[in-house]
């Protein structure tokens, strides 16, 4: 996380400049902030923000500003361009660290002030079966499919150096999120079971071939969760199973597709 104080600029220009200022919403939106954050400080942030804690918030220069109420006023500044870079008079912000109160403030930047949806304030840690069977229209496939195609790219190569790591792990995070909330949406059936395998196996080429650097083993949980899901998949549509038998004969990286490839196989065992 790279944390800049963009607080350079004179406090006398800055109030001029405030009152020439016309409202441009920051260059992030609530997905960036919800999926790169760690799911408990996003939660802490919402809270500030539902508790009306964020006070005195003004646009500067190419930044936020506000002061956010906690244990006691803390000064927030927050990057237009980035929500996780800026500054806060908090112990964590002081040590880098990106804290609650600059989330808080990124979220009302984006929000300009207005309340949080239900949505916005669903957080989704794991993927979850929705239990409701159903298909998705075509239209709603292909947008799905796009939706998963970008989510895919923050699982990406690791080149270094090492100082890049803890970056690398968050966008590996973000993506996990990003799917998991892709996920949770889902009606079941048939075709949907055949979405998820099919990215269940983009995601092990990328662990096998693809330069993907799961030593914190954030993808292997996720797959397993994965996994998990479409266990459920099976078990409340039957048919969901045909797309288990794309996984037959498949080396994956550590075995992941046994359980369901498991499911199919029984009928032949049986004499
Ligand atoms: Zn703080």
């Amino acid at each position: 996380m790279q944390l800049k104080n963009n607080n350079s600029i004179p406090l006398s220009d800055k109030n001029e400049m405030d009152s020439m200022t016309v409202w441009m919403p920051p260059r992030y939106n609530l997905d960036k902030i919800k999926f790169g954050t760690d799911p408990s400080t996003y939660e802490k942030a919402i809270a500030l923000c539902e508790d009306k804690k964020i006070t005195q918030f003004k646009k500067e220069f190419k930044s936020f500003s506000a002061i956010v109420l906690g244990t006691k006023p803390y000064k927030v500044y927050v990057s237009e361009k980035h929500y996780d870079r800026g500054n806060c008079e908090c112990y964590l912000g002081q040590n880098e660290v990106l804290c609650k109160h600059m989330v808080a403030v990124a979220i009302y930047a984006v929000l300009g002030g207005e309340e949080l949806s239900q949505d916005d304030k669903k957080i989704i840690a794991e993927p979850m079966c929705t239990k409701i069977l159903g298909e998705l229209t075509e239209g709603e496939l292909t947008l799905i499919k796009q939706t998963i195609a970008s989510a895919l790219r923050y699982i990406k190569a690791y080149y270094g150096p090492s100082r890049n790591w803890l970056a690398y792990q968050d966008s590996l995070q973000e993506g996990c999120l990003r799917l998991s909330q892709i996920t949770s949406d889902l009606p079941v059936s048939l075709q949907t079971t055949k979405l998820l395998v099919d990215m269940l196996l983009r995601l092990d080429v990328k662990l096998q071939r693809g330069g993907v650097d799961d030593s914190d083993g954030t993808i292997c949980e996720f797959v397993e969760n994965i996994v998990r899901v479409l266990q459920e998949y099976a078990e409340f549509d039957s048919s969901c199973l045909i797309a288990f038998k794309k996984l037959k004969n498949k080396q994956t990286c550590f075995g992941w597709e046994e359980p369901l490839v498991k499911l199919i196989s029984k009928p032949s065992e049986s004499p």
